[in-house]
C-alpha cells in the first residue's frame, strides 16, 4: 500500500520535528488555535486513510462475528496509530492529546469498536502516565512501542460503576508483596491485555482519597481469570469481560505512586482519556452525517431526493451542528490539558456534549434512511448501536453532569 508507506515515512520522518511546539508552547505565549499545523495534518491524513481502506472494509465483519480485529490493530500499531501518548523516551510518538484527538476521531470515523479495542491501551497507559516511576513506565509503556501488546484498566466492578468508591476489590500487603482478591466487570480488552491498571481497596477505613491504591498487574499472574467475552448492543469488535482475581501476589515496585492515592491517579486519567472518548464520538457522528447526507442526496421521493424536503435538510444541520460544536469542545479539553492545566470541567463538558451529539447523529442517520436505516446491509444501524456506549464508559452522561455542575457551583461560590 503505497500511500500508507509513503504517509508512514511523512509521520516518523516528522518525529524528528518540532512536532510537539503546539503543545509544549507555553500558555501566555500561544493562544487558541483552529489551524491544524502540516504535521497534524499529516496525522489526520495518515489515520482517516488507515480508516477508509483497512478498517472501514472489515468493520461489518468483526461487528457480525465479534472477533477481535488483532490483524487491524497491528498494521495500526506499525503506522503509530495506537498508544500515541507514549513519551519519546520510552519509545512512543509522545503525542499531547490534541494531536492525539485527530487520531481518535479518524479511527472511529472507520468503526468505533475497533477505536475503542485500541483506545483501551491509552486508557490503561494514563495512569502510569500521571503517576508511574521511570522504571514503571520503562517496562510497561516500553513494551507497548516494542510490539503491538494490549492493556486494559481495571476499576469497574459489578457493584461499583459510577461510584468508584464502591470498590471492594482489596489488595493486602504481605511481606514485601501485594496479594489482590476481588472481581471487576466490564473490562476493554480484558482477555486480550498483558498487564492490566488495578485499582483496590487498601485501607478500608481511610476516606476515599485515600482507601485506595493502583497496581499494574501482569496478565499472566496466577490467580487471574477473564470471564467469557460480553455480548454488547453493539462495539461488539471491542473485548469486554469481567475478570477475577485470586490471591493474585504483585511486586511492591508495581505499586503506582504511593499507597493510598489510587483513586487520584484513576480519575486523574480520565483528564487525557475523556477528550479522546468525545473525539471518538466526534467520529461516529462525522459518519452518522456523510452518510446520510448522501442518501439523502440519491434517495427520492414525491419527485425530488429527499435532501430537497425542509424536514430531512433540517435533520443534516442539526447533525453538522452538533459535530462542529463537539469537536471545538473536544479540540479545547485536550488544548487545555496540553497546556498542563487542568482540564476535567473542560474534559467532561466535551464527553457529555459529543456523547449526545453521537447518539442524536446516529438516530437521525437512521430517520433519514427510512426502512433501510433499520436494516443490517446498510451502513446506519451500526452506527446507531455503536453510539449508545459513549454515554455509558468512562463516566456516564449523568456523572459528566455532577462533574460540570459542581465545577460551576465552585467557581461562583469561589467568584
Ligand atoms: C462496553 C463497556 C466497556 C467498558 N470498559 C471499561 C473499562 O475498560 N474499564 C473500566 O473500569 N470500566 C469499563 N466500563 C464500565 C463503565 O465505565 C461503567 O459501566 C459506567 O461507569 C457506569 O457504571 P455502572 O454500569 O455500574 O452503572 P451505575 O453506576 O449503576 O449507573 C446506573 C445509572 O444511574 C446513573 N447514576 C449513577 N450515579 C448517579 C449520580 N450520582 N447522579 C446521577 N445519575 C447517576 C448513571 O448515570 C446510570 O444512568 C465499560 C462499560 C461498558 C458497557
Amino acid at each position: 500500500m503505497f500511500h500508507l508507506t509513503r504517509l508512514t515515512h511523512t509521520f516518523t520522518r516528522s518525529l524528528s520535528f518540532p512536532l510537539r511546539t503546539f503543545a509544549s508552547a507555553t500558555p501566555s505565549t500561544v493562544g487558541p488555535s483552529f489551524a491544524l499545523t502540516e504535521e497534524q495534518r499529516q496525522i489526520q491524513e495518515l489515520a482517516h486513510n488507515f480508516a477508509r481502506e483497512e478498517i472501514i472494509p472489515k468493520a461489518a465483519h468483526h461487528d457480525v462475528t465479534g472477533e477481535y480485529p488483532t490483524e487491524i490493530i497491528k498494521k495500526a500499531w506499525e503506522l503509530g496509530l495506537v498508544n500515541t501518548h507514549i513519551p519519546q523516551q520510552f519509545g512512543g510518538l509522545g503525542l499531547g492529546v490534541f494531536d492525539s484527538s485527530l487520531v481518535s476521531e479518524e479511527l472511529a470515523w472507520g468503526c468505533t469498536g475497533i477505536q475503542t479495542a485500541i483506545e483501551a491501551n491509552g486508557l490503561a497507559e494514563a495512569p502510569l502516565i500521571v503517576a508511574g516511576n521511570e522504571a514503571q513506565q520503562k517496562k510497561y509503556l516500553g513494551r507497548m512501542t516494542e510490539e503491538p501488546l494490549m492493556a486494559a484498566y481495571c476499576v469497574t466492578e459489578p457493584g461499583a460503576g459510577s461510584d468508584v468508591s464502591g470498590v471492594k476489590t482489596k489488595a493486602e500487603k504481605r511481606g514485601d508483596h501485594w496479594v489482590i482478591n476481588g472481581s471487576k466487570m466490564w473490562i476493554t480488552n480484558g482477555g486480550k491485555a498483558n498487564w492490566y491498571f488495578v485499582l483496590a481497596k487498601t485501607d478500608p477505613t481511610a476516606k476515599t482519597g485515600l482507601a485506595f491504591t493502583g497496581f499494574i498487574v501482569d496478565a499472566d499472574t496466577p490467580g487471574i481469570t477473564p470471564g467469557r467475552k460480553e455480548i454488547n448492543l453493539g462495539q461488539r469488535a471491542s473485548d469486554t469481560r469481567g475478570i477475577t482475581f485470586e490471591e493474585v501476589v504483585v511486586p511492591e515496585e508495581n505499586v503506582l505512586g504511593t499507597p493510598g492515592i489510587g483513586f487520584k491517579i484513576a480519575m486523574k486519567a480520565f483528564d487525557i482519556t475523556r477528550p479522546l472518548v468525545a473525539s471518538a464520538a466526534v467520529g461516529l457522528a462525522r459518519r452518522a452525517l456523510e452518510e446520510a447526507t448522501r442518501y439523502s442526496l440519491e434517495r427520492k421521493t414525491f419527485g425530488k431526493p429527499i435532501f430537497e424536503h425542509g424536514a430531512v435538510a433540517t435533520m443534516i444541520a442539526d447533525m453538522a451542528i452538533g459535530v462542529e460544536a463537539a469537536r471545538s469542545m473536544v479540540w479545547k479539553a485536550a488544548w487545555v490539558r496540553d497546556q498542563n492545566q487542568r482540564n476535567t470541567y473542560y474534559a467532561s463538558i466535551a464527553k457529555a456534549l459529543a456523547s449526545d451529539v453521537a447518539v442524536n447523529a446516529a438516530n437521525m442517520a437512521v430517520q433519514i434512511f427510512g426502512g433501510n436505516g433499520f436494516n443490517t446491509e446498510y451502513p446506519v444501524e451500526k452506527l446507531y448501536r455503536d453510539s449508545k456506549i459513549f454515554q455509558i464508559y468512562e463516566g456516564t452522561s449523568q456523572i459528566q453532569r455532577v462533574i460540570i455542575s459542581k465545577a460551576v457551583a465552585d467557581n461562583i461560590a469561589n467568584s
